[in-house]
């Protein structure tokens, strides 16, 4: 591909996002969750772990703790042994209940609409946050970048590297802010579908068209 001007890999963007949407018209969150409360838990618990597995976990682990104080009073022994098979979970203990202390310190148990005050939470990164934003409350103030997003960005020569801050700021100069919640849902879409870290498919691409492959043998 000849080298592209910023303009250009805008406008390639915009036809890969019509791309995606047209080949994704349903794609969400699939981390499951009934309140911006269950959202945050479920994201905090799904670091190094598959969404579906989350799910197993959290179908139980809703009933029993419904609130951000049933978390924040929780014996740390019941809650560690409640998530135990999604992996580091001393810690996901941890981080779940130092945010939930907080929510009911600061917020009155609710979780906030700003990502200032997210990241004030213990254990909620920016990932979290554009998680819990714009997806439970609609609110797009980044891109959610993932190992999808990060792969994905990269084959697609819209981003260069791994660091998942710089990526994000790269992303928000290319992909109209109203898309930026959707875009990471398109590419973890695609890249489960069709993208794989290992076998791309790219013969059966979608967007085969828009996409320099860089990085793929
Ligand atoms: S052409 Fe291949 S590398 Fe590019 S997005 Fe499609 S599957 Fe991925």
């Amino acid at each position: 591909m000849p080298r592209e001007t910023h303009h250009d890999k805008a406008e390639r963007a915009k036809k890969i996002i019509a791309g995606l949407r047209k080949t994704y018209p349903d794609a969400h969150c699939e981390l499951n969750y009934s309140s911006p409360l269950e959202l945050l838990i479920a994201t905090i618990l799904s670091a190094q772990f598959t969404d579906k597995r989350v799910n197993i976990v959290t179908a139980e682990l809703f009933k029993k703790y419904r609130t951000a104080a049933d978390f924040a009073d929780a014996e740390l022994a019941e809650l560690e042994e409640a998530i135990k098979s999604t992996g580091f979970y001393r810690n996901k203990a941890k981080n779940i209940q130092a945010c939930c202390r907080k929510l009911v310190e600061l917020h009155g148990g609710e979780v906030p609409r700003t990502m200032e005050e997210l990241i004030q939470l213990g254990g909620v990164g920016r990932k979290t946050a554009n998680v819990v934003l714009g997806n439970a409350f609609n609110i797009n103030v980044g891109v959610v970048v993932d190992t999808h997003v990060t792969r994905l960005g990269n084959r697609l020569g819209l981003v260069k590297g791994t660091n998942a801050e710089k990526i994000e700021q790269e992303l928000v100069k290319l992909v109209p802010q109203e898309h930026w919640t959707m875009f990471s849902h398109w590419l973890i879409w695609h890249g489960r579908r069709r993208c794989d870290a290992r076998k791309p498919d790219c013969a059966a691409c979608e967007i085969k068209a828009l996409c320099p492959r860089i990085g793929v043998q």
